[in-house]
């Protein structure tokens, strides 16, 4: 039989909004067909014209807002949106916030732990204006040398000067550099061509410290006019404690190059995160916001009820964040992360601080941990920060064989949280009070959450 699906292309329809989707897309259903639109929420009832029918759904764009949704923000920028800066800007903030906590309540639903409570998403008082870190793309537009983001799914750029989720002194700082380059006539990088010079700018700045990096990412070697651009940026921005020129000839969507050239004041710069002093450098991995890594973080060390004797394992640790907030409320503390700078940077971070009882190792956390089950470790709590795809099924077999009083578990995906919880559940542990999501990162559709496990 053949499948005719029930809308078609390029004709509109009247549906009301059913649902939103984790990409932040609103639902709308016709004879249970699903149609997928950008900036409509739930509750709205819109005139859609279809764009594309795929098999099982289609995708469609508002033609005209019957009945608008009391959460919804007016006066959004277009570009946001294009670009996926921040696809949820036209929902109000409660209304994210409760979005993130009903995903999360869904997911474990659907996976019949119906009993399981979801807190109320932790947020922020300021939701915009947060990331320490910016990398922006530096291309040629109209002739005019433009610093702005990618259009979603597309190599085009569109030119932004308040990119609204930034701190704004990275939004100034990026300003300054375009129009210094402008200035001097330095030459945008040209995607298509591969010519050119400038590829992307980026910029970082340390919430508490207020240090500054700017790192110019270039196709060449050669950068004309160097010296005239630091002496100017470190005019216009006296927060600036570092500039440097990172080469990246490869024609790659990799972002930086390998050769750093230091053109201006230290490789790194500094910033604190619990209580903590962090070396940061280009290449370096940071939590990209700082206020509500601190939530996260602390929420997990409350959960993780330490007394100071406890051997803690922290998988998954990326720069030690964790193990080092961890080191002062537990007896010793055993990180591992995959990546080796991560692990250098981690190790780094222990000695500015001082902090001597924890060991990090670099290897897969599924390996090492079975390693340290082996050589007779017993961690009183293990803590998991994993990627989005979650848990290797052998690590929580590890892990558990390892028998922890408790697991504390922070999520970046509660789809993978989900899951894993349930495989904890089948090695004799269960969920401790309620998920809290916390907002890592507001106006956009990722949820962050935490949870702790205990031996039944
Ligand atoms: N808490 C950390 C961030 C964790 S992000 C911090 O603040 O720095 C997840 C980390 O898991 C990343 O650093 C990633 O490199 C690492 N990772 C991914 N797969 C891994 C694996 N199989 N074993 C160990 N680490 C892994």
């Amino acid at each position: 039989m053949k499948f005719t699906a029930p809308v078609e292309k390029n004709k509109n329809y009247t549906a009301t909004i059913v649902d939103l989707t984790y990409q932040g897309m609103g639902v709308a259903k016709i004879e249970d067909f699903p149609i997928f639109i950008t900036n409509a929420l739930p509750g709205e009832e819109v005139e859609l014209s279809v764009t594309k029918v795929a098999k099982s759904y289609a995708f469609g764009r508002v033609v005209k807002f019957i009945k608008e949704s009391p959460d919804r923000v007016n006066n959004i920028d277009v570009a946001y949106t294009q670009t996926g800066i921040a696809p949820l800007q036209h929902l109000s903030y409660p209304g994210q916030l409760a979005f993130k906590q009903h995903q999360v309540e869904a997911l474990f639903a659907k996976a019949h732990l119906d009993d399981v409570k979801v807190n109320e998403t932790i947020g922020m008082e300021t939701p915009y204006h947060y990331r320490n870190k910016a990398q922006v793309p530096v291309r040629e537009i109209r002739g005019q040398l433009e610093t702005g983001f990618y259009k979603r799914g597309s190599h085009d750029v569109v030119p932004i000067e308040d990119f609204y989720i930034q701190d704004p002194e990275i939004d100034k700082a990026i300003v300054v550099v375009r129009d210094l380059l402008r200035r001097f006539h330095i030459d945008a990088y040209d995607e298509e061509t591969n010519t050119g010079v400038v590829k992307t700018v980026m910029v970082r700045r340390g919430y508490y410290s207020h240090e500054m990096m700017v790192v110019i990412v270039t196709r060449t070697h050669k950068l004309s006019m160097v010296n005239e651009l630091v002496e100017e940026i470190t005019k216009a921005l006296p927060e600036v404690k570092s500039i440097i020129q990172n080469v990246n000839s490869a024609r790659t969507n990799v972002l930086l190059g390998q050769t750093d050239r230091i053109h201006f004041g230290s490789s790194v710069i500094h910033d604190q995160l619990m209580g903590l002093t962090f070396e940061i450098s280009a290449h370096s991995f940071y939590q990209v916001n700082p206020q509500q890594t601190e939530r996260l973080y602390n929420l997990a060390i409350e959960k993780a009820q330490l007394a100071g004797k406890e051997n803690v394992v922290d998988a998954y640790c990326g720069i030690g964040t964790i193990s080092l907030a961890v080191a002062k409320h537990a007896k010793q503390v055993y990180g591992v992360e995959i990546v080796q700078d991560a692990i250098s940077d981690a190790k780094t971070n222990a000695n500015l601080n001082g902090i001597d009882n924890v060991e990090f190792k670099v290897a897969k956390a599924e390996t090492q941990m079975e390693r340290w089950h082996e050589a007779g470790l017993q961690p009183d709590v293990i803590m998991v920060d994993p990627p989005r795809k979650g848990l290797a099924p052998e690590f929580i077999t590890a892990a558990t064989d390892a028998q922890p009083s408790r697991i504390v578990y922070v999520s970046c995906n509660p789809a993978t949280l989900v899951r894993d919880v349930q495989l904890f559940m089948e090695k004799g542990y269960h969920l401790e009070g309620a998920v809290q999501p916390v907002d890592q990162f507001p106006q956009t559709t990722s949820i962050e959450s935490v949870v702790a496990l205990v031996k039944d």
